[in-house]
């Protein structure tokens, strides 16, 4: 069951903000089953404890959450990492609840939607490899490509350690600063996956950018880095 800090979660039940629920705290009017608590940062079970403010009970069972980033460059898709900024770096305090993490991963130069969630039933829902969730890419070459090339790529192709990929779909491209650019779609997510597959044709990827999952695309409101919380349409979209 879910764990939060009780300040944070008093504050999203509406008893104040974090200022005032840490004012709260201090004045000794906040019991977890029967205990005063003055701590801000004692972890709570929402599920399990009663919690009660100057002897009134609290009813708030936060739902999960469910929102959509636009994953900046150099952020790992992790919840932590020993060197490096996570994903979770761009999410502001008071949105970082329990148990959030990045549904899959992209690659730490790579950019665009990525989906954040507590609600694990929900990711793997995602992620699970058989169901072929789309995934739709704008990927910068070095060059563009030969048709016949691109064609492979679009009919699947072994990668150089011998991986077969299925099948891809391939838009038009166009010739920009940063390289050629071109739509691809993928329904695999395997790891470097679409730098691989330009790779097999001796095709450098020099940027990438998820735009899509699904049928969500990333909002174009969002700068890197920058998140919100998804639409029930969007939810439902998803699914
Ligand atoms: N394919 C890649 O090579 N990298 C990503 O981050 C996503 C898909």
């Amino acid at each position: 069951s879910e764990q939060w800090r009780i300040d944070k979660w008093l504050a999203a039940a509406g008893v104040g903000s974090r200022k005032d629920v840490k004012k709260i705290l201090k004045k000794k009017a906040v019991q977890v089953n029967g205990t005063t608590i003055t701590d801000a940062a004692v972890k709570i079970n929402v599920d399990e404890d009663k919690i009660t403010v100057n002897g009134s009970d609290i009813h708030y069972h936060p739902g999960p959450v469910y929102y959509m980033m636009n994953k900046r460059k150099g952020r790992i898709s992790a919840t932590s990492d020993d060197q490096h900024t996570t994903v979770l770096d761009d999410i502001d305090s008071g949105d970082k609840n329990e148990g959030l993490f990045p549904v899959g991963r992209l690659d730490k130069d790579t950019s665009g939607l990525l989906l954040l969630t507590t609600d694990g039933t929900w990711a793997h829902q995602l992620t699970t490899p058989n169901l072929g969730i789309e995934k739709q890419y704008e990927a910068w070459l070095d060059e563009k490509p030969s048709t016949e090339d691109l064609h492979k790529v679009g009919e699947g192709l072994q990668l150089k350690d011998g991986t077969q990929t299925k099948p891809a779909e391939i838009g038009e491209g166009k010739q920009e600063e940063e390289g050629y650019s071109l739509m691809i779609t993928v329904t695999e997510g395997k790891y470097h996956q679409v730098k691989r597959m330009f790779g097999a044709i001796g095709r450098h990827v020099r940027g990438l950018k998820r735009v899509r999952m699904s049928d969500v695309a990333l909002d174009p409101a969002l700068a890197e880095g920058e998140y919100r919380a998804l639409t029930a349409e969007e939810l439902e979209a998803i699914d």
